[in-house]
């Protein structure tokens, strides 16, 4: 008997969610991200869920070409572009379309030979300060990869930084737009700006933003960028992190639990010790009094999370025992709650998944 935990992937919640993509953004074309084995659901789950998006975008070139070998002929885009001169003939042979962001990236392609045309996204940085050309940078940029004769189309791209709270105090989305704006005036081409963040916010930018296609994330994952309750936006969760109690202890006052013995009982209390841990890609950091699911009641985490073992407070269920249910995040217990207890993301959460756990469809 394999180890009661399990990653149940939820392929018709990626299809809801894409379609609230398209509710939220009508009439953009829709990169569905898949990067990071497609935030932990695996690259080819990623690929059916989203089959009905526009593009798949992602960072790796190597699940670039899994895409195609598995049959995806919708565009893929490479959102870091490529990390060396050996990828650039991956470009044309596998129709890659390759985010641009710095002069170095664009020396490769003058002096790479393509079999056939290429289309690329060309990054701006409007404050975000990782990736891109500053908008004084950008149109002499696009001038010299416009004069690329294998260049073909040039999408204009930046990404927001803070998209989830749009008065944020440092930058806001409506300035990203309006220096994205100015850097771009003048050029054609089809404009790529929002992530999930400004996806759900589209409603209240629609006067200021607006995007050829969109590069949604977390979003079609069940989750939201900034921790926000997903099934507000009607959002279903994707993921969910499932196990058993696999044993009980029956303790009395003064009692500890756990490494460090960090929980002291004030009273007779039953434990619950649960098959996932900090291997599986729990967070080991999550509090005492974070929230988990067990036979689809309310209950808390007790003590420290441990490798393979945490353990949660079943007094209250008295009903529960050994082959209990647990739910750790997913349908029942979304898992920008557990992230929030757990001072983390939802994504991390979702990426950090660890290749031991068995992973299901259902
Ligand atoms: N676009 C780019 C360039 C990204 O790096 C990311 C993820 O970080 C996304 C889109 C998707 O972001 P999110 O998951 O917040 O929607």
């Amino acid at each position: 008997m394999p180890r009661p935990l399990r990653a149940t992937i939820h392929l018709d919640s990626m299809q809801h969610n894409l379609a609230r993509v398209r509710e939220c953004t009508p009439g953009a074309k829709v990169w569905g991200v898949v990067k990071a084995n497609a935030y932990g659901h695996g690259l080819e789950r990623g690929m059916r869920g989203f089959a009905g998006a526009d593009g798949l975008a992602l960072i790796e070139t190597e699940n670039a070409v899994r895409l195609r070998e598995l049959g995806w002929t919708r565009p893929v885009l490479l959102l870091e572009g490529i990390f060396d001169a050996s990828d650039a003939p991956l470009l044309s042979k596998y129709n890659l379309n390759s985010a641009v962001h710095c002069l170095e990236q664009i020396a490769i392609l003058e002096q790479a030979s393509f079999e056939r045309p290429i289309d690329a996204h060309l990054k701006m940085n409007t404050g975000m300060n990782r990736l891109g050309f500053r908008p004084d940078q950008f149109q002499a940029a696009w001038r010299r990869l416009r004069a690329i004769p294998a260049v073909r189309e040039i999408t204009l791209m930046t990404h927001f930084a803070n998209a989830d709270e749009l008065e944020h105090p440092r930058l806001t989305v409506r300035e990203q737009v309006r220096r994205f704006c100015t850097g771009a005036d003048g050029i054609d081409g089809p404009r790529s700006l929002s992530n999930s963040g400004g996806v759900l916010h589209q409603a209240e930018l629609d006067a200021e933003l607006s995007n050829d296609w969109v590069r949604p994330g977390i979003m079609l994952y069940g989750g939201t960028p900034g921790g926000k309750a997903a099934a507000d936006f009607g959002l279903l969760p994707t993921m969910t992190l499932s196990s058993e109690i696999i044993g009980v202890q029956e303790i009395v006052a003064g009692d500890n639990v756990g490494y460090g013995s960090r929980f002291q009982a004030e009273g007779p209390m039953r434990i619950g010790v649960v098959a996932c841990g900090y291997a599986d890609g729990y967070p080991r950091h999550a509090p005492h009094g974070g929230p988990v699911v067990v036979d689809g009641l309310r209950s808390t985490l007790v003590g420290r999370v441990s490798m393979d073992m945490l353990t949660v407070d079943l007094t209250h269920i008295p009903n529960a025992g050994v082959g209990s249910k647990v739910v750790l995040w997913g349908a029942g217990l979304p898992i920008d709650e557990v992230a929030n207890a757990a001072g983390t993301i939802g994504y991390e959460l979702m990426c950090a998944l660890a290749p031991r756990v068995q992973v299901a469809e259902g």
